[in-house]
């Protein structure tokens, strides 16, 4: 491998080669889309479970929706506005005979036959949230919800940072229901969330983000989501010590979503949301960072936190 210039871009090099030496990472040959070996699930199943049990008291609904989206959907929000260049469609052949031959010869010719897909009903989740309001259109109950949702995300970013894959999963906590409740849920996570973080060894600091929004126009909305203290995000050091990674997030949508997909608060108001997300392969790449590559070596309160 090419070693790069850019010190940042050489750190994150330097680490990925030895993650998939150690085998934690099987490499695609795609950058971004990795295999996990069994000790790598071990801890995402570990720190899902530590994530659940701290949820517990609140008896969030379950629901797990698959990694796509109907594009319909889709196109209710304004992701595709946002953030083209993360999006995944999915396309697929949806010609006769005659087209069939064609696709064929195209690829046996070593000619680009994707040009001859069309889109299908369906786009990679690029949020496991997003499934969910669309499923809340209508009027929550009285107290509102709280749900549970686990999935693979997509975001189309190929990177050598190992802690930047194109697909990855998130465990949420969603909250639907008044601009308090979904306050109240917000800070409740950010503080149990740098607790929990804490007290697996990882010393998170938490900041005020901004997603990345494409082009000009999206200077002045990541402008505008700082100001409003929408998203707070805990860094750690991965890869990088000078650019720390972001490996839990939460943002308030306020009635964004609800607007979009006529959400209601059993008084008959807008409603406003809420979600907060461990990033399950950023987290575990942060532990295997900060404890080393061996679970059996890691200090025994973090293995204890973990249930290891
Ligand atoms: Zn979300």
């Amino acid at each position: 491998m090419v070693l790069s210039d850019d010190p940042i871009t050489a750190a994150y090099q330097a680490y990925l080669d030895k993650l998939i030496e150690a085998g934690l990472l099987i490499p695609s040959g795609v950058m971004g889309v990795y295999g996990r070996s069994g000790t790598f699930e071990h801890i995402v199943e570990r720190f899902e479970n530590y994530v659940t049990r701290m949820g517990a008291h609140l008896q969030p609904e379950v629901i797990r929706f698959p990694p796509v989206l109907t594009r319909h959907n889709y196109q209710c929000t304004d992701h595709l506005e946002s953030f083209p260049n993360l999006m995944g469609s999915i396309h697929s052949f949806l010609g006769g005979e005659r087209e069939f031959v064609e696709l064929v010869r195209k690829k046996q010719n070593g000619e680009d036959w994707s040009t001859d897909l069309k889109a299908t009903e369906v786009m990679m989740a690029p949020a496991a949230c997003y499934s969910l309001y669309p499923a809340c259109s209508g009027v929550l109950p009285e107290n509102g919800r709280i749900v549970d949702l686990t999935s693979y995300v997509f975001r189309h970013e190929p990177s050598v940072d190992p802690a930047r894959m194109q697909i990855f999963r998130m465990h949420e906590y969603v909250r639907l229901g008044t601009p308090g409740q979904a306050l109240e849920h917000r800070d409740y996570w950010l503080d149990r969330g740098e607790e929990m973080l804490r007290a697996a060894g990882l010393d998170v600091k938490r900041v005020v983000a901004n997603d990345p929004f494409f082009g000009r126009g999206g200077k002045m909305m990541a402008a505008s989501q700082r100001e409003q203290d929408l998203k707070f995000e805990l860094v750690v050091p991965i890869a990088s010590e000078e650019k720390p990674t972001a490996i839990f997030s939460s943002n308030y949508h306020m009635d964004h979503f609800a607007h979009v997909f006529g959400i209601k608060t059993s008084d008959g108001k807008c409603a406003h949301s809420a979600c907060v997300g461990f990033g399950l392969e950023r987290i575990t790449l942060a532990l295997f960072k900060t404890h080393g590559f061996d679970p059996a070596t890691w200090p025994a309160d973090v293995r204890q936190t973990l249930a290891l």
